[in-house]
């Protein structure tokens, strides 16, 4: 049985974020692959050593401000079962509440958990549009596609990104990269929602979510050609080959 976690599903849900949940319990069902969903938020007992798969998603700087805290107390716990393999998706403010800090636009600071190294500062304009990255799934590059609206800009540390920049802005619109990757946690500006619109994306994280119960499954192939036939006309629409 795989156990997937939304956190904070009530407050960090932009741009149909919770689709990203829906389509990797849906490809493990499809599949006969047991898998629950709980959702927690503030204030909720949450143990992450139980967990294989937390999806945190994206937020206004309101509701991050408000999540800050709550999850800071949950700070050490979730670091450990990060550093044991937990599988974890984090989207635009959810992926800047794992760095070091945020700092918004009108010069708040809200504290993040510091498990990655990479901070964000808010830019003076919304980096906004159609966004592709080519990143690596199992040692082959595969081009993922999605949709950015972000102020915050950010800045990696030691830590590699998630892909580089085929189109659109990525982390800060300067340097070509987006997103960040530390052992099972995928971090991108990328709404879309991302999982529905990468298919293979969201099997690479099934397939680690399960090598975390032990388990090496070799994911039955499942009809894409919907999910395909959309990502192709994506690329294709900003001049890119569907690979
Ligand atoms: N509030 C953050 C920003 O504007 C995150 C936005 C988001 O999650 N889409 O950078």
């Amino acid at each position: 049985m795989i156990s997937a976690c939304h956190l904070y599903p009530d407050l960090l849900n932009l741009y149909g974020d919770r689709g990203n949940v829906i389509a990797f319990q849906k490809r493990c069902q499809w599949r006969n692959i047991p898998v629950q969903v709980i959702n927690k938020s503030l204030g909720e007992n949450m143990d992450f050593n139980k967990y294989d798969f937390v999806f945190l998603g994206g937020g206004s700087d309101r509701e991050q401000n408000l999540i800050a805290a709550d999850l800071m107390k949950r700070r050490d716990q979730f670091k450990e079962a990060v550093e044991n393999g937990l599988v974890v998706l984090a989207i635009c403010g959810g992926y800047q509440l794992l760095g070091r800090y945020y700092l918004t636009g009108d010069g708040r600071r809200i504290p993040g958990l510091d498990i990655l190294d990479l901070y964000t500062r808010a830019g003076d304009t919304r980096l906004v549009g159609n966004a592709v990255i080519e990143m690596v799934q199992d040692g082959r590059r595969v081009k993922v596609v999605g949709f950015e609206n972000h102020s915050g800009q950010t800045t990696l540390g030691k830590i590699k990104p998630l892909g580089k920049v085929l189109y659109g802005k990525g982390n800060n619109g300067r340097d070509g990269l987006e997103g960040a990757r530390y052992k099972n946690v995928f971090c991108s500006y990328l709404h879309g929602p991302l999982l529905p619109k990468n298919a293979r994306l969201t099997d690479y994280l099934i397939r680690l979510a399960l090598r975390r119960r032990d388990v090496d499954l070799e994911l039955k192939p499942l009809d894409d050609i919907f999910e395909e036939r959309a990502r192709a006309a994506l690329l294709g629409r900003l001049g890119l080959k569907a690979n």
